[in-house]
C-alpha cells in the first residue's frame, strides 16, 4: 500500500510531521504549501478506559468472545438499542457509494466470537512458509494451506487466477475468494493480501504486512461460513498487492485491480453493499487512522463502531489517506474502506513504522490482542450492515 497524503489532525504536530514522512514509496500531497486543507469533520468521540462501561450501558458487554447483550437494566438495553439502530439508520446505506440510508431492523442478541488467539496462531503458521512473493513457491504453498483452512470451516473456494505483465515479466497470480452464503443477494466483502513483498536483499517474512491479514480473514471464516448469514459474505484474499520493484500506478494492487474489473464486467460487483479491506492490523501498538481515499459513510460507521465496542484507542480520529486493494473497487462506486495499521512506531523515514517492508516485519512485533481488537470491530460494524440490509427492499 502507499500512504499519499497527510489531511492531518494529530494532535502532536511533531507526530503529524513524521507521519507526512513517508517511506519507501513517493509521496504525493495533494495541497499546495500554504494551501487550505479542506475541512475535517470530527465525528464520535475519543474513547477513554471508561468506555467499555459507557458499551455495556448500551446494553452491550465484552466477553471472551464477543458481545453480548442483557446484562443491565432493560431500560439502559433499550436506550442501547435504540442509539444503536439511530446508528444503522444514520450511516450504514445502500453499498453504492453516496447511496441514501436504509431503515435498520432489530439488533441481534450477540455477535459471531471473533478469537484473535485463533489468528495468531494463522499469522504464525503463515510466516513459517517463509517469504511469499507472487508468483513463488511458497506463496503457493500458503495458497494451498488457506484454502484447506477455508474448506473445513465450510466455507465455498473459488479461485481467480491470471497472468500478470510487471516491470519482472509475467507472473502467475491467484486469488481466493472463500464465500459464505447469505440469504439475500446483497454481499459484504472482507478482504486483505496474501502475497508478502518481493526483496532479493532481505529476508522478509511479512508477518503484519500480508499475515495478518490474511490470518484475519481465516478467522472471519470461521465465524461466517457456517452462519445464516443475511447477506453474502466474501471473504477475498488478494495476490499482488505488493509492488514487484516499484510502486506505481502500474505495478501495485495486481489481483484487486483484476478482479474488481472482472466483478465490474459481469455485474456482480453491484451487489457488493460494503468492503472491509486490513492491511497491517496486528502490530503491538496498533494504531488505525481514518483513510479519505475509502467511502465515508462506511469509514464513520466502523470507527464510530469501534468507540462503542471500547476500542477508541486503537481506531484514531485522525485522517491519512492510503492507495491499497480498496481503491479499484472505489474507483468503480463500491463503498469501500481500508483499515490500514502500522508495523511498529512511526519514524523520520517511515510514516508506517519502523519494521515497515524491512525483516523485523516478524511474529514478535505482532500480538493477538491487536487482531482481537480489529476483529470485533470488524464483526460489529458487518452486524451493523446486516441490520441496516434488512430495512432494505430486496434488489431487482
Ligand atoms: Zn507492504
Amino acid at each position: 500500500m502507499r500512504r499519499v497524503v497527510i489531511l492531518s489532525e494529530a494532535k502532536n504536530p511533531l507526530h503529524s510531521a513524521l507521519r507526512v514522512n513517508s517511506g519507501r514509496h513517493p509521496l504525493v500531497i495533494s495541497q499546495p504549501p500554504g494551501g487550505i486543507l479542506p475541512p475535517i469533520h470530527c465525528i464520535g468521540v475519543r474513547m477513554t478506559s471508561e468506555e467499555p462501561a459507557l458499551s455495556r450501558a448500551k446494553g452491550l458487554s465484552m466477553t471472551n468472545g464477543g458481545f453480548q447483550s442483557g446484562d443491565q437494566s432493560a431500560t439502559l438495553l433499550a436506550a442501547g438499542v435504540s442509539v444503536l439502530i439511530s446508528l444503522a439508520s444514520l450511516f450504514a446505506g445502500p453499498g453504492r457509494t453516496g447511496s441514501k440510508p436504509a431503515a435498520a431492523a432489530r439488533r441481534p442478541e450477540s455477535l459471531p466470537a471473533f478469537n484473535g488467539g485463533r489468528a495468531f496462531e494463522d499469522l504464525k503458521r503463515l510466516v513459517a512458509f517463509g517469504p511469499r512473493p507472487p508468483g513463488s513457491k511458497a506463496l503457493g504453498e500458503s495458497r494451498a494451506w488457506i484454502q484447506s483452512q477455508l474448506k473445513a470451516a465450510g466455507c465455498s473456494v473459488e479461485e481467480d487466477s491470471f497472468t500478470a505483465s510487471t516491470p519482472v515479466g509475467e507472473v502467475p497470480m491467484t486469488n481466493i475468494i472463500a464465500k459464505a452464503a447469505g440469504a439475500k443477494p446483497g454481499i459484504i466483502m472482507l478482504a486483505g493480501h496474501y502475497d508478502t513483498l518481493r526483496r532479493a536483499d532481505i529476508r522478509f517474512v511479512g508477518a503484519n504486512d500480508g499475515g495478518s491479514s490474511a490470518a484475519m480473514l481465516l478467522e472471519f471464516a470461521r465465524l461466517y461460513c457456517l452462519r445464516k448469514n443475511p447477506l453474502n459474505i466474501w471473504l477475498v484474499f488478494f495476490d499482488g498487492e505488493e509492488a514487484l520493484v516499484n510502486w506505481t500506478a502500474t505495478d501495485s494492487l495486481y489481483g484487486s485491480r483484476h478482479l474488481a474489473a472482472k466483478l465490474a464486467s459481469d455485474g456482480e460487483i453491484a451487489r457488493i453493499q460494503g468492503m472491509i479491506l486490513l492491511d497491517m492490523v496486528a502490530d503491538k501498538h496498533l494504531n488505525i487512522y481514518k483513510d479519505t481515499n475509502s467511502t465515508t459513510w462506511l469509514t464513520d460507521l466502523i470507527f464510530k463502531t469501534a468507540a462503542k465496542v471500547g476500542y477508541g484507542k486503537e481506531f484514531l480520529d485522525e485522517k491519512s489517506a492510503y492507495g491499497d486493494d480498496h481503491q479499484p473497487f472505489v474507483d468503480d462506486g463500491v463503498a469501500a474502506v481500508d483499515l490500514l495499521g502500522n508495523v511498529g512506531p512511526p519514524t523520520a523515514s517511515s510514516s508506517f513504522g519502523a519494521y515497515w517492508h524491512t525483516a523485523e516485519d516478524t511474529v514478535d512485533k505482532c500480538s493477538a490482542s491487536s487482531l482481537t481488537v480489529v476483529g470485533r470491530v470488524v464483526v460489529a460494524t458487518v452486524a451493523e450492515l446486516e441490520l441496516a440490509s434488512a430495512g432494505r427492499p430486496r434488489p431487482h
